[in-house]
């Protein structure tokens, strides 16, 4: 059986260290170059997708993630300012009730991605975009690429993120809706907080603060094993540029609905902008923010979707469900439920389409939680 992926995001990848430890051929296509897009900082990683990186990827690969995720988090803060000082002010548990997040850890996201392409150095096609699909009488499906590549697949799968080329083609009544709201991103070094309180007062849990009509969501991510070292005795083949002058920071999100964004200028200034009224030690936290990963995001929903007969293209992750703040712990999931029937049909225990649609009623019966992804571009 020939599998072949599109898109090298959390999903994509997971799958195709899935289905390759299962002796299935696969092969994925990423439009991106290998460094890959500035998609933000950090992930929180909650059981679902943590339970899904343990059964598909190799061991080494698990304990490198565990061991450069950040604290457990079990609660979610409100902070606010009391008489000029930012204090906590109330805590939710994290406990998937209400839309509330799951218990997790923060993992940073440019490592979780090299530690995902580790190994899978010839199986991965950068700057290799779909354009089209055609099934075939014969049941395969021949794929198009923007360059004038081509591949023959049994099972075609898009992971491809909320934009994706191959749902646009497979389930063109599938709507992305823009909900206006943008979200403004970054990430500042620890050390650049020092004396202020503020790591000390969030700790390892996500918080929300609102002070001054504005709301902001930080996380602090305070590696439990610097990644140098855990590379030296977890992974040595992960590409040390990947751990490289990585050292603990706290991501900060700035939701903003697209009227009040500023000029179309860098967007780290933009975010400069829309902190001008913050409390002194938020606006220092985006002014001492590192400029090159601040990135501006658009979200969008996807309504849930009615049922389809299963065929040999199938679809993961953002590619058919949004879900702000999980839609990776999904994208994971999915990969892993996908792998698990692939399996089977490879193994000649299920038919090929009974496999893709048992992992198509899992995806329908808990996959389409509301929420917000971020568009693609
Ligand atoms: C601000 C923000 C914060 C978030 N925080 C969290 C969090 O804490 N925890 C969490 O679980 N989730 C979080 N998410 C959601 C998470 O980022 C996504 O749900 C997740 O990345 C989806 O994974 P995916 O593999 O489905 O798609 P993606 O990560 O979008 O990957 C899709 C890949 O497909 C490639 N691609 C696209 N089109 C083509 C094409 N035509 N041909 C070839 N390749 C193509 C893209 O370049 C990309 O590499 C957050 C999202 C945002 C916006």
């Amino acid at each position: 059986m020939r599998v072949v992926v599109v898109g090298a995001g959390p999903g994509g990848l997971t799958l195709a260290h899935g289905l390759r430890r299962a002796g299935v051929d696969v092969v994925v296509y990423e439009r991106d170059g290998a460094s890959g897009r500035r998609q933000g900082i950090s992930l929180h990683v909650d059981e679902r997708g943590a339970s899904a990186l343990r059964s598909c990827l190799p061991p080494a690969h698990v304990a490198m993630v565990e061991a450069t995720g950040g604290g457990p988090r079990e609660r979610t803060l409100t902070l606010s300012e009391v008489d000029g000082v930012l204090k906590v002010v109330g805590e939710q548990p994290t406990d998937g009730r209400a839309g509330r997040a799951l218990p997790g850890r923060q993992v940073h996201r440019p490592l979780l991605r090299a530690v995902l392409l580790t190994g899978l150095e010839d199986v991965v096609r950068f700057g290799a975009e779909f354009t089209r699909f055609e099934q075939r009488a014969d049941g395969t499906v021949g794929v198009w690429f923007a360059d004038g590549g081509r591949d023959t697949a049994d099972v075609l799968v898009g992971a491809d993120g909320i934009g994706s080329a191959v749902r646009r083609q497979y389930l063109p009544h599938v709507r992305v809706v823009d909900t206006g709201q943008r979200m403004l991103m970054g990430a500042t070094p620890l050390r650049a907080l020092v004396g202020t309180g503020l790591p000390e007062l969030v700790g390892d849990s996500p918080a929300r603060v609102r002070a001054r009509g504005t709301m902001v969501v930080l996380g602090v991510l305070r590696f439990t094993e610097p990644p140098a070292a855990a590379r030296e005795r977890w992974l040595p083949a992960l590409r040390r540029g990947a751990v490289a002058g990585v050292e603990d920071y706290v991501m900060w999100a700035l939701p903003v609905a697209r009227e009040r964004l500023g000029s179309p200028d860098s967007v780290w200034r933009r975010a400069r902008e829309q902190a001008v009224d913050l409390p002194p030690v938020l606006r220092l936290v985006v002014d001492e923010a590192w400029p090159d990963v601040t990135v501006e995001l658009r979200m969008g929903v996807i309504p849930p979707t009615p049922a389809w007969p299963a065929g040999p293209v199938t679809v993961v992750g953002d590619a058919v469900h949004s879900a702000r703040g999980f839609g990776g712990n999904l994208a994971m999931r999915d990969a892993h439920r996908l792998c698990e029937a692939l399996v089977e049909a490879h193994r000649g225990r299920l038919g090929l389409l009974d496999a893709i649609g048992r992992y198509e009623d899992s995806l329908r019966r808990t996959g389409f939680a509301p929420g917000a992804a971020e568009v693609d571009r």
